[in-house]
């Protein structure tokens, strides 16, 4: 398992990890919340990466499943707008408040994403098992029992599972694909490599809404996965590419965050270039990587959920990837 994949878990397993408004920690009886978006588009808000879903007029397209424990929650809310038919799921990325309501809709959905998420997901249990049982023995000694808890029922569920039983995506693309669903078109492409190497966004053409993953978080620090492939150059180049193919009066649900516009994606966009600038400056000037971690801050982003949490990893991505100091 990738430590991206493992960040998402340790949200659900430690809830204390993670911010309120990363809704990774709310409880079962208060997780979902559905809003109307133009055309036919709904965003549900649950717990893990926000769920988009659109009706047709024979079937229902979904894009991602958060939790395999409330993904029947999930279903109990599309069925609230429609008795339609769950044909299609598309997988934003690998992440497992993203994918792993899975097994619930493999048996009626056809299950889409990019290449990389089906390998990044059948690779996680040889991940788990070589990586686990040192991270199980040093929260074992720092008593840690949360910690110890989660890695022993991953490395557990490691053992048992086989490849074939993994609910990837069994249909996967590598660039970008066009589904006609009634008057809609739903148009999905592949980003370059943002906040992991396998992100797709999701543009429902006549609704304009757009799903973007977690390309896009509305008002929340990114989690920019690098060792999934993530990159904080990419983010820049993806949202740039993205904006430039979405009307003015688009609706954006994010991946995480509350449902945004044009200015919402602007902001976030922001961000990342406010965020890319202090790394290049401080490495170009001559700062090192563990003083500029130390000092690094920018201020005008305080109040973004995950700030205490997640920005110092993204000003180490930047930091990384800015070009080396002459
Ligand atoms: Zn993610």
């Amino acid at each position: 398992m990738r430590p991206c994949l493992l960040f998402a878990l340790l949200l659900l397993a430690l809830p204390d990890r993670g911010s309120a408004d990363d809704h990774h920690d709310r409880s079962p009886s208060d997780i979902f919340k559905l809003a109307p978006l133009a055309g036919g588009v709904y965003a549900l808000y649950g717990r893990g990466g926000n769920v988009g879903f659109f009706v047709g007029p024979d079937a229902v397209f979904v894009v991602d499943s958060q939790f395999e424990d409330i993904a029947p929650g999930i279903l109990d809310q599309i069925r609230k707008v429609t008795d339609r038919p769950v044909k299609y799921l598309v997988n934003t990325h690998h992440h497992v408040d993203h994918v792993g309501g899975n097994p619930v809709f493999r048996p009626f959905s056809l299950i889409i994403a990019h290449d990389n998420v089906r390998k990044r997901m059948l690779a996680s249990p040889q991940e788990i098992l070589r990586d686990f049982p040192a991270k199980l023995e040093k929260a074992h000694q720092s008593g840690d029992a949360a910690g110890e808890k989660f890695y022993a029922s991953q490395i557990e569920w490691a053992k048992k599972i086989k490849v074939e039983e993994i609910a990837a995506p069994f249909l996967t693309f590598d660039s970008e694909f066009r589904l006609y669903l009634g008057g809609e078109t739903i148009q999905v492409w592949h980003t370059p490599p943002a906040h992991t190497d396998g992100d797709s966004v999701v543009y429902f053409e006549k609704a304009r809404v757009l799903h973007g993953g977690d390309l896009i978080w509305n008002h929340v620090i990114p989690f920019i996965d690098v060792e999934g492939g993530g990159s904080a150059r990419g983010y820049a180049l993806a949202l740039d590419k993205v904006m430039q193919r979405v009307p003015a009066d688009i609706q954006v649900i994010p991946g995480h965050g509350q449902v945004t516009d044009r200015e919402g994606l602007k902001a976030f966009r922001r961000y990342i270039g406010d965020l890319l600038d202090l790394a290049a400056k401080a490495k170009a000037s001559g700062v090192g990587r563990e003083d500029f971690l130390q000092r690094a801050d920018l201020p005008a982003y305080k109040d973004y959920a995950g700030y205490g949490e997640r920005f110092k990893d993204n000003c180490a991505a930047a930091y990384d990837e800015a070009p080396a100091h002459p």
